[in-house]
């Protein structure tokens, strides 16, 4: 079931007295129990989409169309004190870097307990209780004795975890978890997923994954959506896109990870929103370019069930 749904979001930012198109058409939703992961690589428009769900835009941004639909709202439409109260209660970001979300001057179980109690109204020895249930839930150990601990007398990890227990602390529908392993480790990534895939499933939450990591999308996504220069070119259930792959770009990615054989990398580099590129965006960079692709934009073809490809080779 569809809990929230982008449709054709065209967005941009005024820079000196020029418009700059960022966004082209992104059209994705979310489902409850699963995670739906935007690829690509930097600069193509996963976060900036992230952010337009949770109304944190640069103040040069301009959405000039699109819907955003949750809980049977555009998201587009409401004030920004309205929209106050829908991130963190029922849209919750879980940030790269978790510093930025936790105050070093209070403990972690301050702003924990804080999140509750504005949240779900609970105060006092019941918060307390809920706050140990949220750091049990993300595995913090000796959550009693932790809660008293300030940020940074946590690892990288323990950060994550307990701002994902402020997420769950809020009963948020949808996680948007943006790069949330990037600045870890290995094995304290495999940690983090695991989480997330545990409050997927047992909590029934929605969860939108933002990443440049194709192989963290293969073991833990659903659903994927890749994504260049502002635009979604492929669209798919996970098992399918790795086994039959259909965008050029998509193929490329996924010859350029590393499987014990030779690396293939891609030709070029993404443009910026600067550059204005007719046609396919793609095109400079595609080795099966057509005359077409130069002059026109290709819609997505559905070639499969869930599955859409942005490429006139499926004519
Ligand atoms: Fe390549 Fe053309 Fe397909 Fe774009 S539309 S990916 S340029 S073949």
């Amino acid at each position: 079931m569809s809990v929230l749904e982008v449709k054709n979001l065209n967005l941009g930012f005024n820079c000196e007295d020029r418009f700059w198109q960022a966004l082209y058409d992104v059209s994705f939703s979310l489902e409850k129990g699963k995670m739906h992961a935007i690829v690509g690589e930097s600069g193509c428009g996963k976060t900036v989409s992230a952010m337009s769900i949770l109304g944190l835009l640069p103040k040069n941004a301009v959405i000039t169309g699109g819907t955003i639909c949750f809980d049977n709202k555009n998201l587009l439409d409401l004030s920004p004190f309205e929209m106050q109260k829908i991130r963190g209660a029922k849209i919750a970001l879980i940030p790269q870097d978790p510093m930025t979300s936790l105050n070093p001057l209070y403990t972690v179980g301050d702003q924990l307990l804080e999140v509750i109690n504005i949240h779900q109204h609970i105060k006092g020895d019941e918060a307390f209780k809920k706050a140990v249930e949220a750091f049990d839930m993300v595995q913090i150990p000796c959550a009693e004795t932790r809660l008293k601990s300030y940020p940074h007398e946590f690892s990288g990890g323990m950060k994550q975890r307990a701002i994902i227990a402020m997420a769950l602390a809020c009963n948020a529908e949808i996680l948007i978890a943006d790069e949330p392993t990037t600045a870890l480790d290995v094995t304290i990534q495999a940690q983090i997923m695991n989480i997330l895939n545990d409050i997927k499933t047992r909590l029934n939450t929605a969860i939108l994954l933002i990443t440049h990591d194709l192989a963290l999308v293969g073991e833990n996504a659903d659903e994927v959506s890749v994504m260049y220069s502002g635009r979604i070119v492929e669209n798919a259930p996970v098992k399918e896109f790795f086994q039959i792959p259909n965008h050029p770009y998509s193929n490329a990615l996924l010859k350029a990870l590393p499987d014990g054989g030779k690396l293939e990398t891609i030709e070029g580099y993404p443009p910026s929103i600067q550059q204005i590129i007719p046609g396919c965006r793609f095109h400079p960079r595609c080795k099966y370019v057509m005359d077409i692709c130069k002059k026109n934009v290709p819609l997505l073809y559905k070639i499969g069930e869930n599955h859409l490809s942005a490429c006139f080779l499926n004519e």
